[in-house]
């Protein structure tokens, strides 16, 4: 398949824009949809609509399976060993501060820390901020070089001058710089220090190949509309023994098991921290949207950006006063720039 034939399955770009034809380039902060994945949205608004796992009517039912075998699916798409280490949240955001609430609360005291790179973004840096400061934990921040990688020297000696280093917390691409960051060896550096590492995939999914087992991550998040799904969804990876020691991050239905005024049991995982009602039609959408992805081919994605990133590199920096920022040789296709005399 061609990938510019691609284009005529997004219907918001058959439209024009000041007299132009609609030119998108903000996928970064939330990819177009697909008519697929609008389909998917209608047919179950139109056909299916109950909740999961609750009701035992036919509706429910058919909702409950399409809702589920988007779980397999998404497990299949990270490599998970199973459907219990896959949780809905509502995007990098929530995953995120899942993790930093359930993770602290079993396993951050006082004096411990966890480390974040200069170039996260705010999702991924204040919900650590906020949970150190809830547990007395220091949030100390690795270092980036000029050329907008992270510095492994400086990470590797904040290993060894910090002994209690709980967390690595880190993305796999930088929304700013593009910089593809080498998770696997920053995951096997701070496990031989004891730590463990969240992986925040937000601008990686969809544009490169994910294998949460390759990459021996404990936790690995990303949203659904920055890979052609709906806005409010998003997924948690989590390693099933962390996952099943750390708390609830939320109570209500379907994550309970029993409940009485003297105590409450919780559910099994992954209905353990997936409180109330879901975004159910954006999940069984989202199978959609990874199945188109598929037929297009991760690889073939993958090349294509580079294509496209070296072409557009090369043109913007042909225009006087304009400054890239992020020259990492990892860069993905992400590129963030400065005009002189125009506020960006
Ligand atoms: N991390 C990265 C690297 C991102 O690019 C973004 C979105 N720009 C987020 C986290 C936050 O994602 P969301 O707003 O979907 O929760």
């Amino acid at each position: 398949m061609s990938l510019l034939s691609v284009k005529k399955d997004f219907p918001a770009l058959n439209q024009e824009i000041n007299g132009h034809p609609l030119c998108y380039l903000d996928s970064a902060a939330s990819s177009l949809k697909p008519q697929v994945v609008i389909d998917a949205i209608t047919k179950h608004y139109s056909q299916d609509t109950a909740n999961v796992h609750r009701g035992i009517h036919s509706l429910s039912a058919r909702a409950t399976s399409y809702f589920e075998a988007t779980r397999t699916h998404v497990k299949e798409f990270i490599g998970a060993k199973e459907e219990a280490e896959v949780i809905f949240t509502k995007g990098t955001t929530d995953s995120v501060n899942l993790v930093a609430y359930s993770f602290s609360e079993a396993y951050l005291d006082k004096g411990d820390v966890v480390l974040i790179s200069t170039m996260e973004h705010h999702s991924n840096f204040v919900p650590w901020q906020m949970a150190c400061e809830r547990k007395g934990a220091k949030l100390i921040e690795i270092p980036i070089t000029d050329d907008g990688d992270i510095d492994m020297d400086a990470f590797k000696d904040l290993l060894v001058d910090h002994s209690r280093v709980k967390m690595v917390s880190i993305s796999a691409q930088s929304n700013t710089l593009g910089t593809i960051n080498p998770v696997r060896e920053i995951v096997k550096l701070t496990h031989l220090s004891g730590g463990k590492v969240f992986v925040d995939a937000a601008q990686i999914a969809g544009h490169h190949p994910i294998n949460v087992q390759d990459l021996n991550c404990d936790f690995l998040c990303f949203s659904a509309h920055k890979m052609f799904g709906p806005t409010g969804l998003g997924f948690l990876y989590g390693k099933k023994e962390l996952l099943e020691a750390m708390p609830p991050y939320q109570g209500g239905g379907a994550m309970i098991k029993d409940v009485s005024f003297e105590k409450t049991t919780y559910n099994e995982l992954p209905e353990k921290f997936e409180a109330g009602t879901p975004h159910i039609a954006g999940v069984i959408a989202f199978k959609a949207a990874i199945e188109y992805v598929e037929s297009i081919g991760l690889d073939k994605i993958a090349a294509h950006e580079k294509a496209l990133l070296d072409y557009a590199t090369a043109q913007l920096e042909n225009i006087d006063g304009l400054t890239i920022y992020g020259k990492s040789k990892t860069k993905g296709a992400v590129i963030s720039f400065t005009m002189e005399g125009a506020h960006p």
